[in-house]
Order: structure tokens, then sequence, then C-alpha cells
């Protein structure tokens, strides 16, 4: 028996979990948390908001699957890392933000940090045991979004309602925006980096319109490994919660023969300038990809309430990145500082846009 904490339950994520732990005898869901809708009975421990670092200590669990969205997650992450719980991560936002720090606290835990991101899953896979010198580059997929082929100008006047129709994946907003944005590309480019400690010059993104290819790993003898699969969560999801077993899902086995086409395409920057902005905020390193993270939570919330227009996202990113010093966090204290500090200057410019 595996026993599952499962944080951020009431959510996109949370929902396909747990469906994966209803449908495997050997998962068995001990403790649940959402942000704010009740969800008594879900579990034999349930927590709404709060310090859900208080039910991870009485649940007790063999795996936390951290689905919270955005640097509220954090917590859950350095708990589970810190205690050599088993982390599988969807939150991606905690780790782009705590970086070094997190791995830091993995070290010491010496628990397994199994990624849920669908590209970073793949990634892990193509990667196998192959050393950091075996690797050329590594591949993270993008859909493009549905915005993909636009121009500058046809992107002033979108609305969140055109912005939150994702082609490929359906999501929570916050990610479904960062995808129509490419900031989600943005911090799976820093999460890529942290995890497979690769550096930033070495990990591509290519656009890729159907989201079947979901990571590539090219190697120094010119070979290159891909992992392929429909678009779905709860394949990543499953193979965090039951690795190394690789358990069945209800997903089909991909269909060769109907036709499948697979293209790729530079990515766009000058129209999604968030990817660029990330790529830049990583290699700074410091606290810039956590004010990165700051900065574009807090623009993609005032976009979607009207407070920011969608091109406003990327230029209130830009100038808090302009603004802040990037100085490394020593500990956690400095670390939600500068959270906080990349929140109040986004916030001020989303007041007055
Ligand atoms: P969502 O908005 O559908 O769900 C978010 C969950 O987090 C909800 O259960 C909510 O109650 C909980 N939550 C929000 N704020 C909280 C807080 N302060 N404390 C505790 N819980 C809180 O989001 P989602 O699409 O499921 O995404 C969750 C995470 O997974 C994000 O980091 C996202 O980037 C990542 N991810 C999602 C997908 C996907 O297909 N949805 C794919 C890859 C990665
Ligand atoms: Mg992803």
């Amino acid at each position: 028996m595996r026993k599952v904490a499962l944080i951020g339950a009431t959510g996109s994520i949370g929902r396909q979990a747990i469906e994966i732990i209803e449908a495997h005898p050997e998962l068995e869901l001990v403790a649940a948390a959402s942000g704010s809708t009740p969800i008594d009975g879900l579990a034999p421990l349930t927590q709404v908001g709060g310090d859900l670092t208080e039910l991870l200590e009485r649940a007790r669990p063999d795996v936390v699957l951290n689905a919270v969205v955005g640097f509220a997650g954090l917590p859950v992450t350095l708990w589970a890392l810190e205690h050599g719980v088993d982390l599988a991560l969807a939150n991606k936002e905690s780790l782009v933000a705590a970086g070094d720090l997190a791995l830091a606290a993995r070290e010491r835990g010496g628990g397994l940090l199994l990624p849920v991101d669908s590209e970073h899953s793949a990634a892990m896979q193509c990667l196998g045991d192959h050393t950091p010198e075996q690797v050329h580059t590594l591949v993270l997929t993008a859909s493009g979004g549905p915005f993909r082929g636009r121009t500058r100008e046809e992107l002033a006047e979108v609305t969140p309602d055109a912005a939150l129709a994702h082609p490929t994946w359906n999501m929570g907003p916050k990610i479904t925006i960062d995808s129509a944005t490419l900031a989600n590309k943005g911090l799976e480019l820093i999460e890529a980096h942290f995890l497979f400690g690769l550096p930033y010059d070495r990990i591509e993104v290519v656009v890729h319109p159907t989201s079947v290819v979901h990571a590539l790993v090219r190697f120094r003898d010119g070979s290159a490994l891909a992992h392929l699969g429909y678009p779905d969560m709860r394949v990543p999801i499953s193979f965090a919660l039951t690795y190394p077993d690789r358990a069945a899902t209800p997903v089909q086995p991909l269909d060769l023969a109907s036709g499948l086409t697979l293209e790729f395409h530079a990515p766009d920057l000058e129209t999604f300038p968030l990817l660029a902005l990330a790529r830049e905020a990583g290699k700074r390193g410091g606290t810039y990809p956590c004010a990165f993270n700051a900065a574009n939570e807090v623009a993609v919330a005032a976009f979607l309430d009207g407070r920011l227009p969608f091109l406003g996202i990327a230029d209130a990113v830009e100038q808090t990145l302009d603004e802040v010093d990037g100085t490394p966090a020593r500990n956690l204290g400095e670390l939600v500082a500068a959270d906080r500090e990349a929140r109040r200057l986004t916030e001020q410019r989303a007041v007055a846009a």
C-alpha cells in the first residue's frame, strides 16, 4: 500500500488524481486538502486552507501529490522534500520560486522528486540513467496555446474567455492563461533546469501543436529519445503515483495508422515575450525566477478580472524584473520577502494600468 496525501484535491489535477487513486487498490488516499472548497469525507483527514503542513504531519503519507496552484504550494513542496517523503509535483511554481532552496531540502530529506508536469515526466523517462555529459539537449514541447500563429497586434484585444479556450489540454484557469502567453513554458524551462541540472542553453522549447510528443532528449551520439502519447494528465499523474510500476490507465495506446503527423516550429518570442523573459530570469538566477513567477501570478489574476490587457501581462512581468534586485534567498524568509516585493511592484502596475 502507498499512502497518498493529495493537496489541491478540488482542481483539475486533483480530480484526475482521485480517479487514478480510486482505480488502484495499492494507492490509499489518507489526506486531502483544498484552498477553499469544502471536501468533507473525501479522505480520512481533510483540511480546507490554513497551514497544510499540519495535515501532512498528521497523515504521515508515503507520497505527497502537490496539485496546488501557484506560490501557495511552497510549504507543501518544502515539507515533503525536507521530510524525505516522495513528492509528486504538479505545482511547478514552488520549484521555480524556491529553486536551490528546494534542491537543498531534497538533498537533506533524500526522498524522490517525481514531476507530474507532462513534459518533465516525459523528460525524466527519456533521460533515464544517462549522465549529463551524454545529453546534448533537452527539448520541451509547447502546444502554442489558443493564439499560436497570431501577431502581437491581433492579441491586443484578447478577452479572458478567448484565452481560457485551450486547444489540447483542459486545465485550471491560471495555467490555461500561462499556456496562452507561453509563461507556462517559461516556468517549465526553469522547472526543467532545477529538476535535471541542465544549463539553460541546453534546454530548448519547440512548438508542437498536437501535444503528442511531450519531450525529447538529444544525445551526443546524434540520437534522440522522445516520449509520445495522447495529451492526458492521468498518464503522468499515474506514473508519479505508481512509480516505478507504470500502472495501467484508461488512456488509449497511440494509434499510428490513423495518420498521425508530427509538426514542430520555433516559438515566436516577439509575440510571446514571457518565454524569453523566463529564460532570462532563469539565467540570472538568484530570486529572479521567484520574481518572474510572482509577477506573472499577479498579472494573470489582474488580466482575469479585467484590470490588465492580455499584452499587459508580459509588460508587467518585464517591468517587475527590471526593478527587483534578484539577490539569492539564503532561507525561506528571504524567499517569501522576494516573492512579496515582486507582487507589490506588479500590483502597483496593474492598478495604474
Ligand atoms: P486548479 O486551479 O484547477 O486547482 C488548484 C487547486 O489548488 C484547487 O484544489 C484549489 O483549492 C487549490 N488551492 C488554491 N490555492 C490554494 C491555497 N492557497 N492553499 C491550498 N490549496 C489551494 O489548478 P490545476 O490546473 O489543477 O493546476 C494545479 C497545479 O498543477 C499548477 O501548479 C499547474 O501549473 C500544475 N499543472 C496543471 C496541469 C493541468 O493539466 N491542469 C498540467 C501540468 C501542471
Ligand atoms: Mg506542462
